[in-house]
């Protein structure tokens, strides 16, 4: 008799309980992970991740290229210094992670392939029931926690966002996403054409260039980049002056920080200056021949979406040699030989590459409910973007899109931690932020306001997405420099916060 067979896999056998769950191993709940072991030791907890390993984004993100765009001094955590040039590929975040878990030993604490279902609070117990599935067996597992930490990020992990386009299927080659990527996709002397020109695009064509006949990026509208050498002048001179890294580390921050802030600034007091900073820097590459009020001149206010840093200028280089070209043009239709363009012009492609960005998923699939009632986040409204009005004892980890993620990954993990001590310390068993009589009569506005920043996956999904208030309270308000000084700060026994 086989053994197997007789396992019921469809209602777990078991519940574990843990003080804390955390859903995910990337970035963030690594993060959480480590502070939760340092800051508020002696809690029990488990991080449940559905992929194989930690990494999130830098695991599951296999295209050929594939680097951050923002430094790692930043991208980094403030308690692990990063040693090597900014901008960094994905096997060297990962190797950072890795250490990470290593030094801190917080490997008994992950358990991977875990894909978490639902999420059920009973008021009664004060527990959030966790369910998973094994992704290798099958096999469902139950959890129980008194705090939900929710760091799974912000995208599907399994499949990218692919608009339809009329006639796909009569193209004869290939059409991948690069969260997709197959290993063993051969592109060498091939005509590539790639689909858009956000920093997957930017990262992509440099990678791809040398190797392909030719490769083209397609583009409905421009996008901005920043270019400059990847190196950071100051970490330069320290370590020449063999400053311990520690210090290297949190001085290269704090002048990467500084600077970005001034950047930031200029965009919106001065966003035509900025703007010209930008395209000029641009233009030192391309030449004052190259179309670039075309193809690098977009129509929007520098940073309404985020602007990707193209390491010695690579992208451009690529342009440049030949080897790569950009179209700024709108599809009409796929043929069996590429893209036929509204303009009439045919782009031929032996590949496709739909650089077109994600599917968001704001709350990791996960089914939730409240007592029994299914939780539909859009109803609720946001405590600076990590709590939500009418749901206990549950942190959402949303990092910055103008800064560093990982910045408020620390942000947010100082104040869980923060939280936690607090609710010990007075006995309260549950927290859950509601708007004060002042609040009332507060107008609710869209997570995002789409003048400040509006990303495709961001408008698509709005809907989708938890309510803004007015009050900087009430909002996740993409502010480093702000968030920075104001969560230490928050006052643990303000009225928005309803203890249990
Ligand atoms: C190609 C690329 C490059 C980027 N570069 C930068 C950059 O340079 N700088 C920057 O600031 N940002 C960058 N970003 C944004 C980036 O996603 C974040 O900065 C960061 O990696 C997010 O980390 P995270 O841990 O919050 O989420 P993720 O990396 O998305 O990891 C979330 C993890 O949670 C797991 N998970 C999700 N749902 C469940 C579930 N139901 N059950 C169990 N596990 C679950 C996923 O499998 C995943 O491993 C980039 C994004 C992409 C796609």
């Amino acid at each position: 008799m086989n053994v197997q067979t007789q396992i019921d896999t469809t209602s777990p056998r078991t519940t574990e309980h843990f003080d804390a769950l955390i859903a995910g191993a990337g970035i963030s709940g690594v993060g959480a992970a480590y502070h939760l072991t340092t800051q508020c030791p002696g809690t029990s907890f488990v991080a449940l991740e559905a992929q194989k390993t930690f990494g999130g984004t830098w695991t599951t993100h296999r295209y050929p290229g594939i680097r951050s765009d923002s430094d790692l001094h930043t991208f980094g955590y403030r308690f692990k210094p990063w040693t090597s040039a900014p901008i960094a590929s994905a096997a060297e975040i990962l190797k950072y992670m890795g250490d990470v878990i290593e030094e801190n030993d917080l490997a008994p604490h992950i358990r991977y392939q875990h894909t978490i279902t639902s999420a059920k609070w009973s008021s009664e117990e004060n527990l959030w029931t966790i369910e998973a599935t094994r992704t290798d067996t099958g096999e469902k597992r139950r959890f129980t926690t008194n705090f939900f930490w929710m760091c799974q990020g912000y995208y599907r992990h399994t499949e990218g966002y692919t608009p339809e386009w009329q006639d796909m299927a009569k193209f004869k080659g290939p059409i991948v996403h690069p969260q997709k990527w197959p290993e063993d996709l051969d592109y060498k002397n091939k005509r590539v054409v790639v689909i858009g020109s956000g920093a997957t695009a930017a990262t992509l064509i440099p990678a791809m260039a040398n190797d392909c006949a030719h490769i083209t990026m397609l583009q409905r509208s421009p996008t901005y980049f920043r270019t400059g050498r990847n190196a950071i002048e100051i970490a330069e001179e320290l370590r020449k002056l063999q400053v311990d890294e520690t210090w290297i580390h949190e001085i290269t921050r704090r002048k990467i920080l500084f600077d970005q802030d001034a950047f930031t600034r200029k965009t919106f007091a001065e966003p035509e200056a900025a703007k010209k900073d930008l395209l000029s820097a641009v233009e030192a590459y391309l030449g004052k021949d190259y179309d670039i009020a075309t193809h690098f001149t977009p129509k929007y206010r520098p940073w309404r979406q985020r602007i990707a840093f193209i390491p010695d200028g690579d992208l451009f280089q690529g342009i440049k040699s030949g080897k790569a070209s950009v179209v700024t043009d709108e599809i009409d239709r796929f043929t069996e030989k590429g893209i036929m363009l509204k303009s009439g012009k045919e782009l031929e492609a032996d590949i496709i590459v739909t650089a077109t960005g994600f599917h968001l998923s704001a709350n990791g699939d996960i089914e939730f409910a409240i007592d029994g009632k299914p939780l539909d986040f859009a109803d609720t409204v946001t405590y600076r973007g990590m709590m939500f009005t009418g749901v206990p004892n549950l942190v959402w980890v949303f990092g910055y899109f103008r800064a560093s993620w990982t910045l408020r990954v620390d942000l947010v993990a100082d104040f869980v931690c923060r939280l936690l001590t607090h609710m010990k310390a007075t006995g309260a068993k549950k927290v859950t932020p509601q708007l004060r009589p002042e609040d009332h009569n507060m107008p609710l506005l869209p997570w995002i306001d789409p003048e400040n920043f509006n990303p495709g996956y961001m408008m698509r999904g709005m809907h989708l997405l938890p309510k803004r208030g007015e009050k900087p309270e009430w909002q996740h308000n993409q502010d480093y420099w702000a968030e920075k000084d104001e969560f230490p700060n928050i006052d643990l026994k303000d009225k928005a916060f309803v203890y249990g």
